[in-house]
């Protein structure tokens, strides 16, 4: 009960400080007619404001910023007036297509603003289409005439309010929005945020403006992502902008770029104890999380409220992974120069840049009497896993490379993609030809718990799903089911873990993705240096094939654990990737290196180059 009651008011704090929903109706297109296209960009922008200057000359209002821009080509009519109605006849009678959508014309007198209204009131009386539409608002700004005259206009006559004024109630209901210069309450640049001062200052605006029931507006407040950002979460209802494209971006993408974290862990504390002995690792343990660059680190952090198991370990390096043919890695050459030491080409499958085959980490161990494992919660015949046991010269060769699995001695495979493996182009059943190898074999990773057999392969697709979609705690069961069988007969192992999705979320820009994924994999990290602990001759290496989504964070909560981040592209960036070490050996793992130097590591620590 108690449990529900704390759900119930965290839920109601959540809502409430999301409260505001901000969409393309809060958007002001502040001097809408400076624009290469005046009214109609913003327009097709779905703007909730645009705005126009207004300059009474003659019988003419003419749309400009100064006097010396004044033309007498264009025309109030000609620029809003028109094009307005045009529109409202397309709609059947409304602003916008979308007939819950509202669109206020803020019309800003620069001359003196009884004749210029009364001009205005006169012009509006031939477009009866404008004043009809009962989503379209026009409101006065700039030389308001004083509200005391303001039932000298006609009710279709808004106006925009002043904060501080002691508006009648009849004067208040024409008050359609309340709006101030920013620099009244503030000399903010929009980096960062406010000074506390200020911050109560805004506070203290918004609270009085909302009280009377109006929306706020500044102007000449910052103009770019951080500073809509931090005045969104100051709750400021109607954002000004002169980059109404920018902002209508930073709105769509929203929504995929925040992400409030509701399940916790706690993390692992390592105990070092590995640090009393000295000598070389028996096993290697290196966990690959797809995509993770420092940033989704750091993220998964924030959203776990400042604490994750990887920032637990204090062995850190930095890993290069530029390609043999490109700045940028993929997956293949990425996880190919880990595996075997080698750069090679993007999509190239542990093979050279030529597509000769490369000798595997794996395939040397296996020389050396080691036990294999090869872990991923993603398709296991992918780039990442595929690496490690196949040598195929395209990633995409899905059956090619579970065939190659099936020709390599690995002890444990555990992944999705079950189609490669028994619904093939060529018929064949690799899962049968792999029992007929004395692999124990399984398409139900429930099951996975009851095998007995120290060989086994488990490829259930339910392992492919993303968190959200139910994955579960299968990466973390599957280290801790294969740890228990690898350690069974006393010979050395590697096992190879991927976080395959984090990847998959910066490819979506979706900030909700990348850190569920972090974070499952962080929790089977933990679950790898419990082991350590309690072995004390294995090495942990935890590291990226590169980082995914060019992923910035511009906002977040370490407190409340939510994060907001931005992507700069939907693919992989060049920027080098941490490396994170625990266990004997792992002093080898510090400074800059290539992606190649993990497998030479490695190879050096377990002393295969002697044996080979
Ligand atoms: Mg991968
Ligand atoms: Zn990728």
């Amino acid at each position: 009960m108690n449990r529900l009651l704390t759900l119930c008011i965290l839920l109601l704090f959540v809502s409430y400080s999301n409260a505001q929903e901000y969409t393309a109706a809060s958007v002001f297109a502040h001097n809408d007619y400076v624009h290469p296209i005046p009214f109609y960009s913003s327009y097709y922008l779905q703007a909730g404001f645009i705005e126009a200057d207004i300059f009474l000359k003659g019988d003419m209002l003419l749309v400009a910023h100064t006097t010396a821009e004044i033309d007498d080509a264009n025309t109030l009519e000609s620029l809003y007036l028109n094009p307005i109605q045009k529109n409202i006849i397309k709609n059947d009678g409304y602003a916008y297509a979308d007939k819950q959508q509202q669109l206020t014309l803020m019309i800003d007198l620069k001359t003196e603003g009884v004749a210029t209204l009364s001009l205005l009131v006169k012009k509006l009386s031939k477009y009866p289409k404008l004043l009809s539409c009962p989503t379209l608002s026009i409101v006065i700004s700039g030389n308001v005439p004083s509200p005391e005259r303001w039932n000298e206009f006609p009710s279709f006559i808004g106006f925009d309010g002043r904060p501080n004024v002691n508006y009648t109630k009849e004067q208040l209901a024409r008050v359609k929005l309340i709006s101030t210069d920013f620099g009244s309450v503030s000399h903010w640049n929009g980096k960062g945020i406010p000074v506390q001062e200020d911050r109560d200052k805004i506070f203290a605006l918004r609270d009085a403006v909302h009280n009377q029931g109006k929306k706020i507006r500044f102007w000449g407040a910052p103009d770019f992502t951080n500073a809509w950002t931090r005045l969104m979460e100051f709750n400021i209802d109607i954002i000004g902008t002169d980059d109404v494209q920018g902002l209508m971006t930073f709105l769509k993408n929203k929504k995929k770029n925040f992400y409030q974290n509701t399940t916790f862990h706690s993390v692992y504390k390592p105990t070092y104890s590995y640090t009393k002995k000295t000598g070389a690792p028996k096993n290697v343990i290196l966990m690959i999380g797809d995509g993770m660059g420092l940033t989704q680190l750091y993220s998964g952090f924030t959203a776990n409220r400042g604490a994750l198991n990887i920032f637990q370990l204090n062995t850190i390096g930095f890993s290069v992974t530029n390609s043999s043919d490109s700045y940028i890695t993929d997956s293949a050459a990425g996880a190919t120069a880990m595996a075997t030491g080698k750069k090679t080409n993007n999509r190239f499958i542990g093979v050279d840049s030529l597509g000769l085959p490369l000798i595997s980490i794996a395939e040397q161990v296996k020389k050396a009497g080691f036990r294999t494992a090869i872990i991923s919660n993603g398709d296991i015949t992918d780039a990442t896993p595929a690496s490690f046991y196949a040598h195929q010269p395209e990633r995409s060769l899905s059956e090619a490379i579970a065939n190659d699995f099936v020709s390599s001695n690995n002890d444990i495979l555990i992944g999705s993609n079950t189609k490669a493996f028994n619904n093939r182009s060529d018929g064949k059943n690799l899962f049968k030809a792999l029992s007929q190898k004395g692999y124990t074999v399984t398409e139900d990773l429930k099951t996975m718990d009851t095998i007995r057999n120290n060989k086994f392969v488990v490829i259930d697709n339910i392992a492919g799903a993303s968190i959200a979609n139910g994955r579960g705690d299968f990466l973390s069961k599957a280290v801790r089911k294969s740890l228990s069988s690898l350690t069974k007969d006393g010979k050395p192992f590697f096992m190879m873990t991927e976080g395959a999705q984090i990847d998959h979320g910066g490819h979506a820009n979706d900030v909700s993705y990348v850190v569920q994924e972090m974070l499952d994999f962080d929790k089977a990290v933990g679950e790898a240096m419990k082991f350590i602990d309690t072995n004390g001759e294995t090495l942990l290496i935890i590291t990226a094939d590169h980082e995914t989504g060019g992923l910035s964070l511009i906002g977040g909560d370490i407190t409340k654990g939510n994060v907001m981040g931005n992507f700069s592209t939907s693919d992989h960036t060049s920027v080098m990737v941490p490396v994170f070490s625990y266990g004997p050996g792992s002093e080898s793992f510090k400074g800059v290196f290539p992606n190649t130097a993990i497998h030479d590591k490695i190879a050096e620590l377990l002393s295969l180059k002697k044996k080979q």
